[in-house]
């Protein structure tokens, strides 16, 4: 299950209102490279003066969305449950306990002498989708369930894919999955998918 969009707000959209800093909230649908985007992101903190503690900081006050904790514990009860997120355990740090210390799969940030994001370190490319495919050579069955364009490929490698409250944008050019609006219908989803 991806994280931003599906149990937790978007972490730089977070960023940008608490700093007032507007270019915090271009996302890879503004900039289409994500290497352009991060190196960006990367400079327009240091420009403002906003280190790691800074960020971390304002996300220990962002709430996981309503429901979302109660959720992902049903999920933990029923199934082995990894997340699989672009983001970074960095930033995820302020969420674990929040989220009772799931197992994430993410990337890393660098953060240099001074407390500045200095670079991001990717896993690998293409990590959802290869995350699953590994799951798949385990001999396990897979649910994916994801809410943007990063999540497709993993939607599709899954044995079963799922969208949570896609985008408009998303759901115009995503028509080959079920879609849950909530946690209710999500449940429901995964439940049929499981038995299915
Ligand atoms: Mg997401």
């Amino acid at each position: 299950m991806d994280i931003e969009g599906c149990l937790l707000p978007e972490f730089w959209i977070a960023v940008a209102r608490d700093t007032g800093i507007k270019d915090l909230e271009l996302t890879t649908r503004d900039v289409e490279s994500y290497d352009e985007l991060m190196r960006f992101r990367i400079e327009t903190l240091r420009k403002h003066g906003i280190r790691m503690p800074d960020i971390q900081r304002i996300l220990g006050g962002v709430e996981p969305l309503a429901g979302a904790v109660e959720f992902l514990r049903w999920l933990r009860e029923r199934h082995p449950v990894i997340l699989l997120s672009d983001s970074y355990y960095e930033l995820l740090q302020p969420f674990l306990s929040a989220l009772e210390h799931p197992t994430i799969f993410c990337h890393h940030l660098e953060v240099d002498g001074d407390g500045y994001v200095s670079d991001y370190l990717l896993r690998q490319t293409d990590a959802k989708r290869k995350s699953i495919r590994a799951m798949g050579d385990l001999q396990f069955g897979t649910i994916a369930i994801g809410d943007a364009f990063n999540d497709v490929p993993m939607l599709q490698e899954a044995d079963h894919g799922i969208l949570y409250r896609p985008s408009n944008k998303v759901l115009d050019a995503v028509t080959e999955f079920p879609v849950a609006w909530d946690y209710e219908q999500l449940q429901s989803h995964v439940t049929a998918a499981a038995e299915a």
